[in-house]
């Protein structure tokens, strides 16, 4: 029932010119994409108009990795919800551990970003995950339940079937290390069954989890395999057009 989803973040690379030739060569690669697999890129604001040039007649989606809680204003910097429904995007990543490492995110902003971007019609993919210290600690499962609480809070069950979660553990993001396809699959049963609660097991059952840090071609099909990983987040993997291709492939004949 549920389909799988891979996602490029491509954090701060590829402007327009580096993002057309990246594009060029994963439609190169990848002309035609199985039915049963979505495929979307999240490049930088900038280079958002030229995926969306590329990629108009694929099938491949393009995202955004962030937008802001208000209509319009004065918020210098900022990019609103509205703006990227118009540019052409269906997807935007929320709280990014990026974002609220660096940028001050909290789950109270990831929340009011969830009801924005639904208020969109862009399908939101909210990031959570624990740290290293947090893990070992043993706080990382009431850690990742009260992230996720906090993200859905006021959004309904007709709403919550399109938010998609992506699961990225701090310490496997940009560093090599992969959690073992155990450890995902233990966390995204845990949050399916926090979904669940939330909602029903009906809805729960619908909702897509992404896994997210140093997925590759090598461990992507591991990973993959799980009965609770419908998909992959991928930072710097996305940016290489043979590695995400051969992700996409995995995905396709796992499918
Ligand atoms: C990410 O940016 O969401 C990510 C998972 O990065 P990487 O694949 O590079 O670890």
């Amino acid at each position: 029932m549920r389909r799988f989803l891979i996602a490029g973040n491509w954090k701060m690379n590829c402007g327009p010119y580096d993002a057309a030739e990246l594009l060029e060569g994963l439609t190169e690669r990848k002309a035609e994409i199985s039915e049963d697999v979505d495929v979307l890129v999240c490049p930088p604001f900038v280079s958002i108009g030229m995926a969306v040039k590329y990629l108009y007649d694929t099938d491949i989606q393009v995202g955004a990795q962030n937008l802001h809680f208000e209509e319009n204003g004065a918020f210098t910097g900022e990019i609103s919800g509205s703006m990227l429904t118009e540019s052409g995007c269906n997807y935007v990543i929320i709280g990014h551990s990026e974002r609220r490492q660096y940028f001050g995110e909290t789950d109270e902003t990831v929340n009011k970003r969830v009801h924005k971007a639904i208020e969109h019609k862009l399908a939101p993919i909210v990031c959570v995950g624990e740290s290293l210290e947090q893990r070992q600690k043993e706080e990382h499962f009431e850690l990742v339940k009260n992230q996720v609480k906090k993200a859905l809070e006021g959004v309904s069950e007709a709403e919550v079937r399109d938010v998609v979660i992506a699961y990225e553990p701090i310490w496997a993001i940009g560093t090599g290390e992969t959690a073992t396809p155990e450890q995902a699959q233990v966390m995204h049963e845990y949050i399916r069954t926090v979904l669940s609660d939330l909602y029903s097991e009906e809805v729960a059952d619908q909702i897509n989890i992404l896994y997210g840090g140093s997925m590759k071609p090598a461990n992507a099909k591991e990973l993959l395999s799980q009965p609770d990983v419908d998909g992959g987040l991928i930072g710097g993997a996305s940016l290489d057009a043979d590695s995400f291709s051969e992700i996409i492939t995995i995905a396709e004949e796992l499918a």
